[in-house]
């Protein structure tokens, strides 16, 4: 070890060299079966690094988010039966096109891809291409089923054995290259992958080969998802089950007695929330807090921001700031927003927190306190009580006659601060490092979403949460917003965001005692607990 440490840095550098680590590499990469948790701690690390993403239908798009902005993202499409986007030639001239460019590429692939993945064909022609890989595992589909519906694929008192079988073969088909005759009856548990639209011919064929008609079997729909669906029955009912509840693939279908398991460690969908639909409407930037908490009790969070932070539309009013920033005494942040524009645009001009050597520093509360620590810069001034108002008290306490202050904040916001200071004889310089807007291209998923009554729960965390939605909807009366909520449960942080929906014509639900996030989902829970399904 101590070697090690002492190592000079210039070896470092030829070892990398020799090592040739910035050329071109193919990295087929297991996603798992879609919860973005269950890809390996390997996976991850290569996808944060990728450079270009081949990704396919079942990789799970939620991956995407740790692909770095920069890189290449290619769709490979197939699904199962349908169109598809990309031929399979296609996609192995692609990477290997990519990778002699000398791209790190990510061959990303659903569940595990020596499964069912075509990862082995995939990897051949990077072979004769005499390009270098690295291959990753994944949770395969099979092994997330089995978990997340309850069924054990193996378990001593029933099996111990079991077949990853394709149902994409019709067993019908002459010169079958499965042996029905043995699988039937010889294999404890059986999966069949990609078996849906085959389903009745698959379980006729078993029953045929001599397996008891009443074997238990289950079928499940987005295993690990929060849409996931199973229904179970037996082999001479399922076929008809998955009909008539519309089961269609992505499904994989286990047979064998340890479906009988189910009913006692069935503990995935029986978490409260499970399947409920809830839309969380912060702005993008704040909400994984909630939905975590949500999922976490097996909700299906659907994350519309109803405001995106986006840069000024000129920065001529803080540049000019900046020009003179020596004749301000003060300078105010009143949100994290403004501190990261300013800060931002400060190190874009190749500036740093020395600008502001000779000002003072007031925040509005602990949280923009510790942001601005994080810049290596301690507020002079923080109120007691964390609001504008408070920080104008503040002020007016210590006096502020004949300072100039500078307050870089949202183009639009509350006028209270400077209104207060003005009056108290300070000259205030306003000037906007950020806005916030609308997001667009939301409207009409969301009106659709209300419309098909495809949700279950609305959340609100603050009064702009509820105007921007509202404003987002774009009705043209209370009625026709109580018309598209029918059916929508509301829920809300506290009162005065509760007012602020009922002010709007709506009903609050629910609403805990406490006005904290994790408060709020408990009281989504119980409420939820309380009322069933209905
Ligand atoms: N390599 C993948 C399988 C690809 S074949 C793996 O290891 O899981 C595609 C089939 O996998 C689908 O038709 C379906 O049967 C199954 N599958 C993949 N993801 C699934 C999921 N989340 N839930 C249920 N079945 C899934």
């Amino acid at each position: 070890m101590a070697a090690e440490k002492s190592w000079p840095r210039f070896m470092e550098k030829k070892l990398t060299n020799t090592a040739k680590l910035n050329r071109g590499k193919a990295y087929l990469v297991g996603a798992g079966p879609g919860d973005p948790g269950l890809i390996t701690v390997r996976g991850l690390e290569i996808l944060k690094k990728a450079e270009v993403v081949i990704y396919d239908y079942l990789a799970g798009e939620k991956l995407l988010k740790y692909v770095p902005e920069n890189a290449e993202f290619i769709y490979a499409g197939k699904k199962g039966g349908i169109k598809h986007t990309h031929t399979q030639d296609e996609i192995n001239a692609m990477l290997i096109d990519r990778v002699k460019r000398g791209k790190k590429v990510v061959r990303l692939k659903g569940g595990d891809p020596f499964i069912f993945g075509r990862g082995g064909e995939e990897l051949e022609e990077l072979v004769k291409a005499g390009l270098p890989f690295e291959a990753v595992p994944g949770v395969t589909s099979a092994s997330a089923a089995a978990t997340f519906a309850g069924v054990p694929i193996t378990h001593r008192r029933y099996t111990s054995s079991v077949a990853f079988i394709t149902g994409h073969e019709d067993p019908d088909k002459e010169n079958s290259n499965i042996a029905w005759d043995k699988i039937s009856t010889g294999v404890g548990t059986l999966v069949f992958y990609m078996g849906i639209k085959n389903l009745e011919s698959i379980t006729t064929n078993l029953m045929k080969h001599g397996r008891n008609p009443k074997t238990p079997v289950a079928v499940v729909r987005w295993a690990s998802r929060p849409n996931q669906k199973s229904v179970v029955g037996t082999l001479d009912t399922i076929a008809e089950i998955v009909r008539v509840n519309d089961i269609k693939p992505p499904a994989l279908t286990i047979v064998g007695d340890v479906v009988k398991l189910r009913d006692t460690i069935n503990w995935y969908e029986e978490r409260p929330l499970f399947g409920k639909r809830i839309l969380v409407t912060r702005t993008r930037e704040q909400a994984s807090d909630l939905v975590a908490l949500l999922e976490e009790n097996g909700a299906n969070c659907l994350e519309f921001p109803t405001i995106s932070i986006l840069p000024p539309d000129s920065w001529q009013e803080l540049d000019n700031a900046l020009g003179r920033i020596g004749d301000f005494q003060w300078i105010v942040f009143t949100s994290i927003n403004a501190i990261q524009s300013f800060f931002a645009h400060l190190h874009l001009k190749g500036l740093d927190s020395r600008v502001l050597a000779n000002c003072k520093i007031a925040s509005v509360g602990k949280v923009t306190d510790d942001s601005l620590r994080s810049y290596g810069l301690i507020s002079d001034l923080v109120p007691e009580k964390f609001t504008g108002e408070g920080l104008a008290e503040a002020f007016e306490k210590q006096g502020v006659t004949g300072m100039d202050i500078l307050i870089p904040r949202a183009l639009k916001a509350r006028e209270i601060l400077p209104v207060r200071l003005k009056k108290a004889g300070a000259r205030v310089t306003v000037v906007p490092v950020y806005q916030n807007k609308r997001p667009e291209g939301i409207h009409d998923t969301l009106r659709a979403k209300l419309a098909n009554k495809d949700l279950d729960i609305v959340t609100f965390t603050s009064s702009s949460t509820v105007t921007n939605f509202i404003d987002m909807m774009d009705v043209k009366d209370k009625k026709e917003l109580q018309e598209l909520m029918h059916g929508v449960k509301i829920a809300a942080i506290g009162p005065v965001t509760a007012r602020t929906i009922e002010e709007n014509g709506l009903k609050v639900d629910i609403q805990p005692e406490k006005y904290t996030i994790p408060d709020m989902v408990d009281a989504i829970v119980d409420y939820m607990v309380a009322h069933g399904d209905g």
